[in-house]
């Protein structure tokens, strides 16, 4: 099943940074995160998963409940997440929420379709919708326009599209190729240079395009965690010091190890996840049963 290395990929990843979510890379290069933990930032146990993972699986299930993708329906399970702690593995809940997140659930509750709720400023480039957009990598027709809408139902400013954009289409390329990770990532570049010629919002991810990442920032805009995430993979060469590399860079480091764990797991594979941190993960069965549900949908789409 190929579906199962990404997710679960991605949910250890965030649970291996929920405890040290906005510490600052000095104090974590103090005490460096070497092994799954708990407490800390949100007083958690261990192998707890944050809103990333839970927007991740509501998605999931609204595909395969849906039979399709269908954004009100997505939406209404985003609800079912912040309002009814739906999708949490906490015995509080739901704890973590992004503000623009949180105002785009606001917008559609109170009555805007999902295509016209997610906001659209600059400052709407936190990384809450590249951290939710894996599941339709696995979707074999997938084109752009429908995931820039996934991304919109919350971040819907072009810079958060094209980089959801650009992460399907790595993990896309790491599903159909047998290539290096920067073969994988200039390909994935050269498309989405091809694709959006033009626009201005290029020069925002040329350090990626360039593969310059030396000044790493680890905070939660979407480029800065893209950065951080691209350069954890292709300074590690295994899935565990992938994750552990995008922790340690400090700031949003539930979201970055999430997506790195995202693609690391889709590329090196579920056996290379330690499963020591797999059998942490609370609820993990029915995480499990979620993504044999998926991989069915995705089998039959083709
Ligand atoms: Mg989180």
């Amino acid at each position: 099943m190929k579906v199962k290395d990404g997710i679960i990929g991605f949910i250890v990843g965030d649970a291996l940074g929920v405890p040290v979510e906005f510490v600052s890379r000095s104090i974590i290069e103090k005490n460096h995160v070497v092994d799954m933990n708990e407490y800390g930032t949100f007083h958690q146990p261990k192998g707890t998963w944050s809103d990333d993972t839970s927007m991740t699986l509501a998605t999931m299930a609204s595909i395969v409940n849906k039979n399709r993708i269908d954004y009100s329906d997505i939406m209404d399970e985003f609800l079912e997440w912040i309002l009814k702690d739906k999708y949490t593995n906490s015995p509080d809940g739901m704890f973590d929420i992004g503000s623009t997140t949180n105002e785009a659930l606001l917008n559609y509750h109170n009555g805007a379709s999902a295509l016209k709720s997610g906001c659209k400023g600059e400052r709407d480039n936190g990384n809450g919708s590249l951290m939710r957009i894996l599941p339709l990598a696995y979707i074999n027709d997938i084109n752009y326009k429908i995931v820039e809408n996934v991304s919109a139902l919350t971040h819907a400013h072009k810079r958060s599209k094209i980089a959801c954009v650009l992460y399907v289409e790595i993990a896309r390329s790491m599903l159909e190729n047998d290539l290096t990770i920067e073969e994988h990532v200039k390909l994935a570049c050269n498309k989405i240079k091809e694709y959006y010629k033009g626009s201005e919002e290029l020069v925002h991810f040329h350090k990626i395009f360039n593969n310059n990442l030396k000044d790493l920032s680890g905070k939660g805009y979407v480029i800065y965690t893209f950065e951080c995430v691209i350069h954890s993979l292709m300074t590690t060469d295994n899935y565990k010091d992938a994750v552990l590399k995008a922790v340690n860079i400090g700031g949003d480091t539930d979201t970055n190890a999430a997506i790195c764990g995202g693609l690391a797991g889709i590329y090196y594979g579920y056996d290379s996840i330690p499963i020591d941190w797999i059998n942490e993960i609370n609820r993990i069965d029915e995480v499990l049963s979620l993504c044999e549900r998926y991989e069915a949908f995705c089998d039959e789409s083709q």
